[in-house]
């Protein structure tokens, strides 16, 4: 079997400190952003997870791009005042700066908030067409994807509002931005997808991202169809502050491999724990790691 890696989804509980915040508004200094991507980094390299993202620090997932976008703003929450451009790159600086932290045999995983999810996070004061506007969005991820595969080893797209009302465009949606994309692909979309499974599995990505940690019976939805895509495993809760032991992480992914059988690839949490305490987090990748390392078929 090829190599399964330990992997993260999202967010990763390092806050920026409100004293430095205040400080950025106030005396319009700039903030050193380095020294919470690298305590995220740290703690994932510290719990030896194999595919490691920037954490997502700098900012709430949505607004990490809108702040960069050319025709949006950020008010009370974000707007959309103009045609959607990808005008400058906005995650590749953080992405240089892990790979600097990385050990060597560690991987990166550069990550994409979805073109359905920013759409559906602003107010649209310009478009007034929301597949106009989510397609624009999709064109400027696709910009940054260009870019950004150069510098990791695999692109992951976020799209948990795909679970909640999923467009008759999502296959082309994510298309646009994974065509024609050197590096492996994954796409993670949390909530119940029960119900959306057939959609999600027309999508050609390398790898699908699900909570089958928080929804036990998507193994039983996932079993009655044939697909192309490897999984990446949703293992521990990113909702609940108790922390798995590794004995029982080990039991959820022996029924992953039963179910999936060499179709797994990734091992990860079910979403970003970015909510949860970082101890707890950490702790969470620790176990997660040792589950994994422990099945020894692998
Ligand atoms: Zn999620």
């Amino acid at each position: 079997m090829k190599k399964v890696k330990t992997t993260v989804i999202g967010s990763y509980p390092v806050q920026i400190n409100n004293m430095e915040l205040m400080k950025k508004y106030f005396n319009q200094t700039e903030i050193s952003w380095e020294k919470y991507i690298k305590k995220a980094v740290e703690d994932m390299v510290n719990a030896g997870i194999d595919l490691i993202s920037d954490g997502q620090t700098r900012d709430p997932f949505v607004n990490i791009f809108f702040r960069k976008l050319k025709g949006c703003r950020i008010r009370d929450r974000a707007e959309v005042i103009d045609k959607i451009e990808h005008v400058e790159p906005i995650t590749v600086e953080d992405q240089k700066y892990v790979k600097t932290l990385l050990p060597p045999g560690k991987e990166l995983i550069g990550l994409l908030t979805g073109p359905y999810t920013l759409t559906k996070t602003c107010v649209d004061l310009f478009y007034n067409d929301e597949k106009q506007l989510a397609f624009d969005f999709a064109d400027a991820l696709r910009k940054e994807a260009k870019i950004l595969q150069k510098h990791v080893h695999m692109i992951g797209i976020d799209e948990p509002f795909f679970s909640i009302s999923i467009p008759e465009y999502a296959r082309e949606l994510i298309v646009k931005i994974i065509k024609g994309l050197s590096c492996p692909t994954r796409l993670h979309v949390c909530g119940d997808v029960s119900n959306i499974v057939p959609k999600l599995l027309e999508i050609p990505v390398d790898v699908l991202s699900h909570e089958f940690k928080a929804s036990p019976h998507l193994f039983n939805v996932f079993k009655d169809y044939s697909f192309k895509q490897h999984i990446c495993l949703g293992s521990v809760r990113s909702d609940d502050t108790r922390v798995e032991t590794a004995e029982e992480i080990k039991t959820h992914i022996e029924k992953g491999i039963e179910t999936f059988n060499g179709r797994i690839s990734q091992i990860s949490p079910d979403c970003g724990l970015r909510l949860l305490p970082r101890n707890v987090a950490f702790q969470k990748l620790k176990n997660l790691v040792k589950a994994k390392e422990a099945i020894t078929i692998w």
